[in-house]
């Protein structure tokens, strides 16, 4: 339990109980903000740059849905957007669960006895070079193509037979995006992706 109180960098309220989001570099707090402070800037963020994490990727999902503490009219356009960019990608994802996936990375994932494989190279894509990750666990596969800037993980079923693969966790414009799956669904068409088993892959949280 901490008795250390929280104020908000932005509006400057102290978000002990309201929740707070810190950012950390080197083992230290460098700002703290209250969730809604960091909810606009995310927002921002976006509207300025069309840039989309997990978490606003989750929160546009609930705004649309009718949920959230702010119910701008603007806000809500915001989400409508993340959520209609999301959905876009959604082809695409079907389209890597069948060149990439049911062509081999599931096999080559069930046969290992590491719940961690990864792409023995880097696959090159416009926006450098990209690491291919995929994690088992409980039944799921989780892949993630992690690039410097952007990455993308998509979700499916360890023993899908039938699609099921979806969206997970993205750091990236819907570009950005799309542009890392594509790399990775041309690589793998040409032959260029083998898998190795990787003890190095883990769940990141
Ligand atoms: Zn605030």
């Amino acid at each position: 339990m901490t008795t250390e109180q929280h104020i908000c960098a932005v509006c400057q309220r102290d978000c002990t109980d309201l929740g707070w989001v810190q950012r950390i570099a080197d083992d230290k707090v460098t700002r703290t903000t209250c969730t809604e402070c960091d909810a606009d800037e995310r927002f921002r963020r976006y509207a300025d740059t069309g840039y989309i994490d997990t978490w606003l990727m989750t929160q546009a999902m609930l705004v649309a849905e009718g949920y959230g503490r702010n119910k701008s009219a603007e806000r809500r356009k915001l989400s409508l957007d993340i959520h209609g960019a999301c959905d876009g990608l959604r082809e695409l994802v079907n389209r890597f669960e069948l060149v990439v996936w049911f062509g081999g990375m599931q096999k080559f994932a069930r046969d290992s006895k590491y719940k961690g494989t990864s792409a023995a190279k880097p696959v090159a894509s416009p926006w450098g070079e990209v690491k291919v990750m995929c994690y088992t666990m409980c039944g799921r596969a989780m892949i993630t193509l992690d690039a410097p800037s952007c990455d993308v993980t998509v979700i499916t079923e360890e023993d899908a037979s039938e699609s099921r693969m979806g969206l997970n966790g993205l750091h990236a414009t819907a570009a950005e995006a799309r542009g890392l799956l594509q790399a990775v669904i041309d690589a793998w068409t040409r032959g260029e992706i083998a898998m190795a088993d990787d003890t190095g892959v883990q769940l990141a949280c």
